[in-house]
């Protein structure tokens, strides 16, 4: 029996659709929790976000506040009447979640790789009837997502929904992670009971792209958003690039909202297969620009050590590795050289520029 399959929808019911959970990266500090919870348009925004314990590449950033943040936002529910979100990366954070009655708690994209956090985090919770929130993980790797709500369900978990933040794959893409939304909505068809929002801010990286992400999202079926909002973006203490306003908050989702979404089933593979040939293509044209980094680099050293630009027997070798691997991949071997014959061929180019 797929375990997946018993997840309920009930508890997205008792939200608006589409069920917008907003707030800053952060808790930084009181004042900007009081504040922003009293600007976030509550005709929208149901749910209060904000980290008490961020997860930063590396140490010596601002780490978030801990448990005097959780007061904070206790304070801002009773003052406008808000629920609470935050997240969960140990069973400390859990227990502490808790006493303080957060109403919902996620797992963050980097726990969700761990199945040793994700266990621990679901044994502190077992048979609880909290809404959890489980991230995708950083890779692209769909079984492991699943792993992690399964592990809740055995733990007797229920009230559980997901949230696609998108993965790393590139440096340099357009967006700071990659949506996949292939994949993802192949999840979502395949588990239409288990409510799926977006999380625009971590898949754009950049403010200027939360609607188009946003809208697509709704356009897809989700239900719902969790987007990063701040008073004063630039100056937020984590993700302050991805951040935007209240007031932008509230003009992107009524834009979004302004007619009822017409939502384009998730059915609608070809907009889906469409929107998948954008996403490959775009990371062909990075990763030719890698490649021709690299060959610039290359030419730097032939210049210097006076060898030879047309290098014959590396690229015959070349030559013969991409043809075995059409052949593997079932890829028109003649179309394959013809492409490679024009991309070294520029790459040549290239490198005679250096003299
Ligand atoms: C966050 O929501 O601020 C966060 C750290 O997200 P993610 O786990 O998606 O990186
Ligand atoms: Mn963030």
């Amino acid at each position: 029996m797929d375990l997946l399959k018993k997840i309920q929808n009930n508890w997205i019911k008792k939200f608006s659709y589409p069920f917008i959970i907003a707030g800053p990266c952060s808790a930084e500090n009181e004042k900007q929790i009081i504040n922003i919870t009293k600007t976030l348009n509550k005709s929208y925004v149901e749910v209060l976000r904000a980290g008490i314990w961020k997860p930063r590449t590396k140490p010596g950033m601002f780490e978030g506040n801990g448990e005097e943040g959780l007061k904070w936002l206790v304070k801002a529910k009773k003052l406008y009447n808000i629920l609470l979100a935050t997240e969960v990366a140990n069973k400390e954070h859990v227990k502490l979640a808790l006493k303080y009655n957060i109403d919902i708690l996620w797992i963050g994209a980097r726990s969700t790789c761990n199945p040793f956090t994700i266990q621990e985090i679901s044994d502190s919770l077992k048979n609880s009837n909290k809404i959890i929130l489980i991230k995708n993980p950083l890779n692209l790797d769909i079984d492991l997502w699943k792993g992690a709500i399964e592990r809740l369900i055995r733990n007797n978990i229920n009230n559980i929904g997901i949230i696609h933040r998108g993965f790393t794959i590139y440096k340099n893409y357009k967006y700071r992670n990659q949506p996949c939304w292939l994949e993802v909505l192949k999840f979502k068809e395949k588990y239409p009971n288990i409510p799926l929002i977006c999380d625009p801010s971590h898949i754009a990286g950049n403010s200027k792209y939360i609607y188009e992400i946003s809208k697509k999202a709704i356009n897809y079926g989700y239900d719902g958003l969790m987007i990063e909002s701040h008073e004063n973006p630039k100056e937020a203490l984590s993700d302050a690039q991805q951040q935007i306003t209240p007031n932008q908050l509230t003009e992107i989702l009524s834009k979004i909202l302004l007619k009822k979404p017409i939502i384009k089933k998730y059915l609608n593979y070809l907009d889906i297969y469409r929107t998948n040939i954008n996403e490959i293509d775009e990371n062909i044209l990075h990763l030719l620009k890698n490649r021709f980094l690299s060959s610039y680099e290359i030419g730097k050293i032939k210049n210097k050590y006076k060898i030879d630009i047309l290098q014959k027997n590396i690229m015959l070798k070349q030559k013969e590795n991409y043809k075995n691997i059409s052949q593997k991949l079932n890829l028109n071997e003649i179309f394959i050289q013809k492409i490679f014959d024009k991309i070294h061929k520029e790459s040549i180019k290239l490198q005679l520029k250096i003299k």
